[in-house]
């Protein structure tokens, strides 16, 4: 049978009637990374032996339920205890952790099964998983084109039916995008919703665990397990973890949507713009409330964030210094050459093009003017959303710009590579939850993602709308053809 075309909603009604077994669901998921990984190129990582006999193991037991015996993947920045994990980056290469992330640990108990490591923009910097140290990924819709990133590897996994559902983290948009970019979900919960312990930190009060998944009722399922105060992260919060899957009942009569106009002017494309309009028409005849607003600070979010993010990024990537993780130079003459030639052959590009930004915008003398000023910038970003959401219960725009682009094609370019982050950066910046959900096809046949905002911890909210939108809706059913997809 195959199973990859399932949920995992669909894959556990079908271990709960007897018709299948968990070691099913991995050798058929396996047989389909066999016939797909070539040209998808999704994994750094497989965990085959381990996954099957993690299987065996549930099989005997003989008792299902919520995850219990369904595969996941984990973006290579989770780690994993006693398997590789890369970070997509030289200097992590052979690294592996002897300890286990919070979320992971949270699936595991509950009976999720790892099925490998999955590819990313070295330490989730990027938007195209073209930044990984070892190759690209390539969307299902279009081999052609980037699946996204820096979680593409996920996104295009969960795409292609390589996997039913993902974790990775979004720090700018690195969930929400690739999502948007393969036509599948993908939620970035509230600023300390979920633990980042165990998460290679890239922007600390950024930084956020999410996942992509085939539907919403998947991604709320996933959030009731991984969510909640974790006493090794002291930014997780002590809020109760609402059961969200009981918010799923199709309704959105009354529900006060905004949608910015910011955020569909200059550099979205029409056919973007199109789809999203129509769905905010969708939501109207369902009977919600929409109207215009404006957020007039978010144009200045990319630029803010291109501060801090690097600036952050540059502390926390101080700590590979050849000593105590990863890649060392050991031919140096002295400590301070290996410092320097370890962090040289081991980061990438991109990466240290941060680090120079980064370290440049803390600098004493440059601090106040760019470092300071783009935390003001924040504060008035943060302030704008709040203003919206004293009447009203979401906002609605566009995921992305654009569409998926070409493999190449903005490699070269830094800035046009960032602008892609334009309308999901916001919203990291003040700390809020955000879902990308499928909204239609453009003129290429490449998917449109819609991007849901709701208030702080009210990812209920969210899911409300976003699987009433589903219901109402074929959108989160199309898969891509040309990739010999899901369907095809
Ligand atoms: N593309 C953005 C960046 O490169 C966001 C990355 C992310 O969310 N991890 O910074």
């Amino acid at each position: 049978m195959d199973l990859y075309k399932f949920t995992i909603h669909e894959l556990q009604d079908k271990l709960q009637a007897g018709e299948i077994s968990s070691e099913d669901i991995v050798k058929s998921l396996f047989s389909r990374i066999a016939d797909m990984e070539d040209k998808v190129q999704a994994f750094i990582t497989l965990c085959e032996a381990a996954a099957l006999k993690s299987a065996r193991g549930i099989d005997g037991e003989g008792q299902y339920g919520g995850i219990k015996g369904i595969p996941y993947g984990l973006k290579d920045l989770f780690c994993t205890r006693g398997i590789k994990t890369t970070c997509a980056s030289r200097m992590l290469e052979n690294f592996v952790p002897s300890y286990e992330s919070t979320a992971s640990c949270r699936l595991n108990e509950k009976g999720g099964i790892l099925l490998g490591k999955l590819n990313l923009d070295e330490f989730a910097m990027g938007s195209s998983t073209e930044q990984s140290a070892f190759f690209p990924s390539r969307n299902p819709w279009d081999w052609e084109r980037v699946p996204g990133g820096s979680s593409g590897g996920s996104a295009a996994a969960v795409a292609a039916g390589e996997i039913p559902y993902a974790l990775a983290s979004d720090t700018g948009g690195s969930i929400r995008q690739p999502a948007s970019y393969c036509g599948i979900v993908g939620l970035k919960p509230t600023y300390g919703r979920v633990s980042r312990w165990g998460v290679a930190a890239f922007a600390s009060s950024l930084d956020q665990v999410g996942i992509l998944s085939r539907d919403v009722r998947d991604c709320a399922l996933i959030l009731e397990i991984i969510a909640g105060k974790d006493p090794l992260d002291s930014t997780s919060a002590d809020i109760e973890v609402p059961n969200y899957s009981a918010f799923l009942d199709g309704e959105v009569k009354g529900m006060r949507i905004a949608y910015p106009r910011e955020y569909f002017r200059q550099g979205v494309a029409e056919s973007t713009r199109a789809a999203v309009m129509k769905a905010l028409h969708k939501f109207e005849e369902l009977g919600a409330i929409v109207e215009e607003v404006s957020l007039p600070h978010s144009e200045y979010a990319l630029p803010a964030y291109y501060i801090v993010a690097p600036a952050e990024a540059s502390t926390n990537l101080a700590r590979f210094d050849g000593v105590r993780y990863g890649l060392r130079d050991s031919e140096a003459d002295n400590v301070a050459d290996m410092f320097s030639s370890s962090r040289a052959q081991g980061f990438g590009p991109e990466v240290k093009r941060r680090i120079m930004l980064g370290t440049y915008a803390l600098s004493s003398g440059y601090y106040d003017a760019y470092y300071l000023k783009a935390l003001k910038v924040r504060r008035l970003i943060a302030q704008d959303f709040e203003k919206v959401f004293r009447d009203f219960d979401l906002i609605v725009s566009p995921t992305t710009p654009t569409t998926a682009f070409k493999l190449g094609e903005q490699i070269d370019d830094t800035l046009t590579l960032y602008l892609n982050d334009a309308l999901t950066v916001p919203v990291n910046m003040a700390g809020l939850p955000g879902i990308s959900i499928p909204c239609g096809l453009d003129n290429d046949a490449l998917p449109v993602g819609m991007q849901l905002i709701s208030w702080a911890f009210d990812e209920a909210t969210l899911f409300k709308a976003a699987y009433a939108f589903e219901q109402n809706t074929d959108y989160h059913r199309l898969t891509p053809v040309s990739g010999g997809g899901i369907n095809g």
